[in-house]
């Protein structure tokens, strides 16, 4: 499983890369910023199975991310990992097109147990 981690906090990455370990040791790309993002995504040509986005980052947002995503990639399961918490601000990243939502700080096995979730929903829905 190869997965696109999106966020301007190291430390956040290297906490989301060793929750994720238990799915099968997944390959993990990381971007600090939405603009590093897009540019992983146009190098990943088989594309990713899953990507994390982070909301607040410098350069671009995540939120800008998604929607640049969603103009070419309909399909790839995104979970928006932020401190975000304003029913508003969901609602705005589920129309941009995010399938999924998790808030910061989050344990470990709630990320684990929405990235499961997210997998299961997106690959029914494709099969
Ligand atoms: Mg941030």
């Amino acid at each position: 499983m190869k997965i696109l981690m999106v966020d301007d906090s190291r430390t956040m990455r290297n906490i989301q890369k060793n929750v994720l370990k238990t799915l099968g040791d997944p390959a993990c790309t990381e971007a600090g910023d939405g603009l590093e993002a897009l540019t992983c995504v146009a190098s990943q040509p088989n594309g990713f199975d899953l990507m994390l986005v982070d909301w607040n980052m410098p350069n671009m947002d995540g939120l800008t991310f998604v929607k640049r995503l969603r103009e070419k990639d309909k399909t790839t399961p995104v979970i928006m990992v932020t401190t975000e918490a304003e029913k508003s601000r969901i609602i705005e990243a589920i129309k941009a097109g995010v399938n999924n939502y998790v808030i910061k700080p989050f344990t470990p096995d709630s990320l684990l147990e929405r990235v499961k979730q997210t997998l299961a929903k997106c690959n029914s829905v494709a099969a």
